[in-house]
């Protein structure tokens, strides 16, 4: 008898974990992905911020996936599917499924201002963080060369936009590099002259979490010297720098962290999609034409219990995976399919050194304590993803010690003014 054909789009959380849960599993899978490696986001602001290096983040596919004989792995960007007939579409070639694990994330929104983008990137990708890394690190040098020139100011002024987890971080990130790591290295630029703006549109940084954590890293990236803009949004982006509202901040250096969109081909399923682009998947986590299309993690509009939409978190798409995997595994028709249930473990928030929030069902703790929980989570479960304990002990040394990260600048003709 044929084997049944598993194809699952995305080598990201979920799709890596739906693809190892089926290791045992008496189908053929064929994992497609635009990139070759599987990526370690929450540390992605590391390599943003030379602290670590790409690949002490970012393994091959490939070689995760080398002992399942089950599994093969293509690099390609799937740009279209075929749901009624069943078929996967790359530019050049198709693939036709009996089950389809779509598990693609997402990428950046601008809101309906795609042109802000090269103005302002966003955090997703490996790219993504060394072009924000070699803006951040040629910004100081230009204003050690040019200091003399009125220009100096918007070298040393960074906006980041949106104050969710990933522009604290940032936030907190580019202070520590501003006012204490990078400027020992330099003569001209002093540390008070950098100017870091997190602008956020709500009343308060760090929604997901209750109000009295807010508060407290509220305080701490003030104390940092972090001019947070609360309530206010950001109304154009142009080469000049970011307008916050009427003023003009001239800057080169805007970040990106304020929306998600999933990718355009969810729109090609031909199914309900929300306006993040989110397909609206059943308690099963399939579609509601085809029991036996999945999409899970970032790309999916899933709603709890309480009608609220489950968080856009590694541990979500984990868990989807591994569960969707089980149904395909045992072949389980729709009618007797239990619902898929989050079990969260807790979130953590960390906004620097020593420096973070987080929060366990009622539990809730703040500053040194979590911010040691958040770092042994992050290195065991990278020290897991890429059993390198040696980078990871040299880096938490660096990392503590404020010493040298990888402070390369790659491309020769980014001096310009
Ligand atoms: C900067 C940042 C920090 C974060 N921090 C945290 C954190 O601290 N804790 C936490 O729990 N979560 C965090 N997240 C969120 C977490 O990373 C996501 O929720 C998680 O990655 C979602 O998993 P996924 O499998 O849905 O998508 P992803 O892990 O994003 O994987 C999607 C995969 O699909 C591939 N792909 C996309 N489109 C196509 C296509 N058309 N064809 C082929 N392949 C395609 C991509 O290359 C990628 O490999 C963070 C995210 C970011 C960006």
């Amino acid at each position: 008898m044929n084997k049944k054909k598993v194809i699952i789009v995305g080598g990201g959380f979920g799709g890596l974990r739906a693809a190892k849960s089926l290791k045992n599993a008496d189908v053929e899978i064929l994992l497609i992905d635009k990139t070759n490696h599987h990526l370690f986001q929450p540390l992605l602001y590391q390599v943003a911020t030379a602290a670590l290096s790409p690949g002490d983040i970012a393994v091959p596919i490939r070689a995760e996936l080398k002992d399942q004989q089950n599994c093969t792995v293509i690099m390609g960007e799937v740009i279209k599917i075929d749901r009624e007939n069943k078929i996967v579409y790359l530019t050049d070639q198709q693939f036709e499924f009996d089950y389809l694990i779509l598990a693609i994330g997402a990428r950046h929104s601008y809101f309906g201002n795609d042109e802000w983008e090269k103005f302002a990137p966003g955090l997703k990708t490996i790219g993504d963080a060394l072009s924000i890394r070699e803006k951040i690190l040629l910004s100081f040098e230009k204003a050690e060369r040019y200091y003399e020139s009125s220009e100096r100011e918007k070298y040393l002024t960074f906006v980041i936009v949106g104050g969710g987890p990933t522009g604290v971080e940032m936030a907190g990130a580019i202070a520590e590099i501003a006012k204490k790591t990078l400027l020992k290295d330099f003569r001209r630029i002093h540390p008070e002259e950098a100017k870091i703006i997190l602008v956020e549109g709500q009343e308060r940084i760090l929604t997901p979490y209750d109000k009295s954590l807010s508060d407290k890293a509220e305080a701490t990236i003030r104390r940092m010297g972090v001019d947070l803009r609360l309530n206010s949004f950001v109304k154009n982006i142009t080469e000049d720098g970011a307008y916050i509202g009427d003023e003009l901040i001239k800057t080169e250096n805007i970040i990106w962290a304020a929306g998600n969109h999933a990718s355009k081909i969810t729109k090609t399923l031909n199914t309900e999609t929300d306006r993040a682009g989110r397909v609206k998947v059943k308690s099963d986590c399939s579609v509601k034409e085809d029991p036996d299309i999945f999409v899970i993690g970032d790309a999916a509009l899933f709603i709890d219990d309480n009608g609220n939409p489950m968080p856009g978190v590694a541990p979500v798409a984990e868990q989807q995976g591994r569960y969707v995997a089980n149904i395909i595994k045992k072949g389980i028709p729709a009618e007797q399919r239990n619902k898929f249930s989050y079990f969260d473990k807790g979130s953590m928030a960390t906004i620097g050194r020593a420096k973070a929030i987080m929060q366990v069902g009622n539990f809730k703790a703040s500053g040194l304590f979590a911010w040691l929980a958040w770092s042994l989570v992050h290195i065991a479960l990278l020290i897991n993803f890429r059993k390198r304990y040696k980078v990871m002990i040299e880096w938490i040394y660096y990392y503590l010690s404020f010493r040298n990260g990888i402070r390369l600048i790659w491309k020769n003709d980014g001096l310009r003014k």
